[in-house]
């Protein structure tokens, strides 16, 4: 069994050495796989050497990983619920991500329909999200709903993800209350790009939206460019999937211009053209 165990070690780092991020099993292989890893001797466990497999039931297993090193996710059988659910669950008790998340906030996974033709993502949950453990909750996710209202859709009918699952930590001020927002670091994005890539799979979207610069560079790569302009308002590629880059809500948030809307709903008009949704004149006169 330990043989088994390690060949499927390697065949998993020669996968993810490849760039895959998650890989489907049978409940029953899975099973297999925790009785094989409960099997393996004490001195074995957490060296370091081999993974270890998460043993929640109906929970994906994650190879551990040195802090921060991409997590392997490995979705159970099942429909969308079952593996969405599962990968929640994963998720919300990774230690890298419970590790950073204040006493009383939460680990943020994306929501929405497991059916949508189009996902948004966003960089990392802010102030609201991390209390409400859900992605664009606050003053830029209002904005964001208008913007799927405006396409004639609604909230319920899109996905909406992050580049990150937790909110990147500021210093604290003198009440003990962290303020402010910053960027993620390349290696957190890299910790939980595995779990965006994940609800890629299970959703399955015709279609992605990055929304601002760390979005795209989450998908795009850290130094896939310099200014978001050189890849704003054009389709890229994701995993096979057609990805637009536009700005992020809350660049309307800081310039709430009409010239500004348009610049973002420009980009949105070319989703739903896509898309093949309906786009009625008032619609793509917006903004002008
Ligand atoms: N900004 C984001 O990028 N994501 C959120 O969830 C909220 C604000």
């Amino acid at each position: 069994m330990r043989l088994a165990l390690n060949a499927l070690t390697d065949e998993l780092r020669r996968l993810k050495a490849q760039g895959v991020s998650s890989v489907s099993v049978s409940q029953e292989g899975l099973d297999a796989l925790r009785r094989s890893a409960a099997a393996r001797p004490a001195a074995a466990q957490g060296s370091g050497e081999a993974p270890k497999v998460s043993r929640a039931s109906a929970a994906p297993a994650v190879v551990a990983a040195p802090a921060l090193a991409p997590p392997v996710v490995v979705l159970p059988d099942g429909d969308k619920n079952v593996r969405w659910a599962a990968l929640c669950s994963t998720v919300q008790s990774d230690p890298a991500c419970t590790a950073k998340v204040r006493p009383g906030k939460k680990v943020v996974v994306g929501v929405g329909n497991l059916d949508a033709s189009i996902m948004f993502i966003g960089e990392a949950p802010g102030a609201e999200e991390e209390v409400q453990g859900e992605p664009f909750v606050g003053p830029a996710g209002q904005l964001l709903n208008k913007m799927i209202t405006g396409m004639g859709l609604a909230r319920s009918d899109v996905y909406i993800g992050n580049i990150m699952n937790w909110r990147p930590d500021m210093p604290t001020g003198p009440s003990g209350v962290q303020t402010g927002n910053r960027p993620p670091t390349e290696s957190e994005m890299a910790h939980c790009l595995p779990y965006l890539k994940a609800q890629i799979e299970i959703v399955s979207p015709k279609l992605l939206v990055a929304l601002g610069a760390t979005a795209a560079k989450g998908l795009l790569g850290w130094k896939a460019f310099g200014a978001l302009g050189e890849v704003r308002g054009k389709w890229h590629e994701f995993g096979g999937v057609p990805l637009m880059v536009t700005y992020h809500p809350s660049y309307i948030l800081r310039n709430p211009t009409n010239s500004s809307k348009r610049l973002i709903w420009e980009d949105l008009l070319k989703v739903m053209e896509r898309a093949s949704l309906a786009i009625s004149d008032k619609q793509r006169n917006f903004f002008t």
